[in-house]
């Protein structure tokens, strides 16, 4: 059996040589709650029924506020299902903070979603583009001192 210490030189050798730890870091997307404002939302990973829901094949996610739940299509390329991430997360906040009900400045949902979908793909991009920041904000977040 190998010691933590052990391992710690491993991965730090290997990091060192450029090759990454064989621990999985994989984080499961299905079944996790998103806690955003008050409340508690549902991420499911579906394979959507496009006869049966609201769905359509050019959607990869959907938000449902009546059920406190987001649906992701699975199967996405990594980069997709990030991008649906953050699409249906940014549809949580706004539709939270009220600027879809009537006289907000995203009521009209054809302007809601360009907003949202370009607002994620920003986000995406600049995630994509600094790997780093990532890690910094959650390093700073664990740093809070709290
Ligand atoms: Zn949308």
């Amino acid at each position: 059996m190998v010691s933590k210490f052990e391992q710690e030189a491993i991965a730090f050798a290997k990091k060192k040589e450029g090759i990454k730890p064989s621990v999985s870091r994989k984080i499961k997307l299905h079944n996790r709650t998103l806690k955003v404002g008050y409340r508690d939302i549902a991420i499911q990973v579906i394979k959507p029924d496009f006869l049966k829901e609201n769905i359509s094949s050019s959607d990869y996610g959907q938000y449902l506020p009546k059920q406190n739940r987001i649906e992701i299509q699975a199967q996405q390329q990594p980069l997709d299902e990030v991008n649906t991430v953050l699409h249906e997360l940014l549809h949580v906040i706004i539709n939270d903070i009220g600027e879809t009900q009537k006289g907000g400045v995203l009521s009209d949902e054809e302007t809601e979603e360009k907003f949202i979908y370009n607002a994620a793909n920003c986000l995406s991009q600049v995630f994509r583009d600094n790997t780093w920041l990532l890690d910094y904000l959650q390093e700073q977040f664990k740093r809070k001192g709290n």
